[in-house]
């Protein structure tokens, strides 16, 4: 039998992404939005901070009033956050909180751990204060008409704030992908539907879908679990197309391989079409893509190491364009493998290895493509082109699991 030609995984990602075509906007509290992509600019519609106020507990006053540390001055008024000042009268000082707006006329405020307050209701400045000290100047933050986050940011929890501080209760933010997900084999079985000592000769535990379903909620989808599918053409069938009415994508693992017992690729096929990749990447190189009546159809191999990396290197992004979101690429970076590699592969592979605390990376022992134990105990990945080996001590550009999922 000829082997079909690898594809090489940018093309795969390149002819994916160009389906990806955005999904409708709406609005959702800022509260919600974490991790949603934002559908349009956020501009300003104020300086930020919005007044000049004091960035310390002490004493606000004009610096010039101090001519030498030990200086004494009359507290002449008393400032706290959310209150008002007055202008600050020549020769004094006023008390003043972190936050407090300084009054008009102070250009110095000096820490309370550098002064002395006096019985008299005086106090005592112990250093000579410098011009502007301790004060943050209205707009050194955001200046009004700023555009704070750009369209297609995914919202981390600082940007959720820093929206808020320009005054948005509500965000313009792409739909969530609506996402059903389906495993296949007649072998899986559910955890807690037998006792590991009751399992039957040849069946195993369903994991793809345990791990798929946590991935594609934390990428923002929403997700309906539409459980395993039976070795079984009519009944592959049927479901998907009851599925592709109303998702956007419908996700499968498993049964796209090359044996009579993969159904699911018969079933795209006639459903809608079905693109069959064979990518030069290891673990993962079988891949369909296409689709089912209006859906988008993404088919992942079974084998449970291949599911995942094929997600995270294909279907991740793909998922993150559909909401908006540009860059999809991972950050990498160069690292040094603590570990030998000395045989060349055909594809392009990724290596589950994990950082030690002598800043290099360590390999797990076992890579292979149904070992899940690999994943969980690495950190992160090797990305290693075709053809080549790995010495210890080699650089070689290395992918945290954190920018992944
Ligand atoms: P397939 O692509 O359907 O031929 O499956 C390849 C391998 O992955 C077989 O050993 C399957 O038993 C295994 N596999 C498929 N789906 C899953 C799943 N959801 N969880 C765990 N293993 C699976
Ligand atoms: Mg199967």
């Amino acid at each position: 039998m000829s082997r079909p030609p690898l594809m090489a995984l940018d093309d795969a990602l390149a002819a994916l992404l160009a389906q990806a075509a955005p999904l409708a906007r709406e609005d959702v509290a800022t509260f919600e939005a974490d991790g949603r992509v934002l559908a349009q600019d956020l501009v300003s519609a104020l300086q930020v901070p919005a007044f000049d106020n004091s960035a310390m507990d002490g004493y606000a006053l004009r610096y010039a009033d101090v001519a030498a540390p030990g200086a004494l001055l009359p507290v002449s008024q008393r400032i706290a956050a959310g209150g008002t000042g007055a202008p600050l009268q020549a020769g004094t000082a006023a008390r003043i909180f972190t936050g407090a707006p300084v009054p008009p006329g102070a250009d110095a405020v000096v820490m309370q751990e550098d002064c002395l307050a006096q019985d008299d209701g005086t106090v005592r400045v112990q250093t000579l204060p410098r011009s502007g000290q301790n004060i943050r100047r209205a707009g050194e933050d955001i200046a009004r008409g700023a555009v704070v986050l750009r369209a297609g940011t995914r919202l981390a929890p600082a940007a959720l704030g820093l929206a808020a501080s320009i005054g948005l209760a509500r965000l313009p933010v792409a739909r969530r992908p609506r996402v059903a997900l389906f495993s296949t084999g007649d072998e899986l079985v559910m955890p807690g539907e037998v006792a590991p000592e009751q399992l039957p000769p040849g069946a195993i535990y369903n994991s793809n879908r345990f791990f798929l379903r946590a991935l594609l909620r934390r990428l923002g989808c929403e997700v309906t679990d539409c459980g395993n599918l039976p070795d079984q053409r009519e009944a592959t069938t049927e479901a998907l197309r009851g599925a592709s009415t109303d998702h956007d994508v419908v996700l499968t693992s498993g049964g796209v391989s090359v044996g009579e017992e993969d159904h699911v690729k018969p079933a795209v096929q006639q459903l809608g079409h079905l693109d069959l990749w064979q990518i030069g990447i290891k673990p993962g190189k079988p891949f369909a893509c296409g689709k089912v009546g209006g859906a988008h159809f993404i088919g992942l191999p079974g084998n449970p190491v291949s599911s995942l990396i094929t997600f995270l290197v294909l279907v991740r992004p793909f998922l993150l364009r559909l909401q908006g979101v540009q860059d999809v690429a991972p950050e990498t970076v160069a690292a040094s493998a603590h570990f030998n590699w000395p045989k060349p592969e055909k594809r392009r592979e990724f290596l589950r290895v994990r950082r030690n605390a002598a800043g290099g990376l360590d390999l797990y022992p076992h890579q292979g493509s149904g070992v899940l134990t690999s994943a969980v105990w690495g950190d992160g990945l090797v990305d290693h082109p075709a053809g080549q080996t790995i010495a210890h001590g080699d650089t070689v550009r290395f992918i945290a699991f954190s920018e992944l999922m």
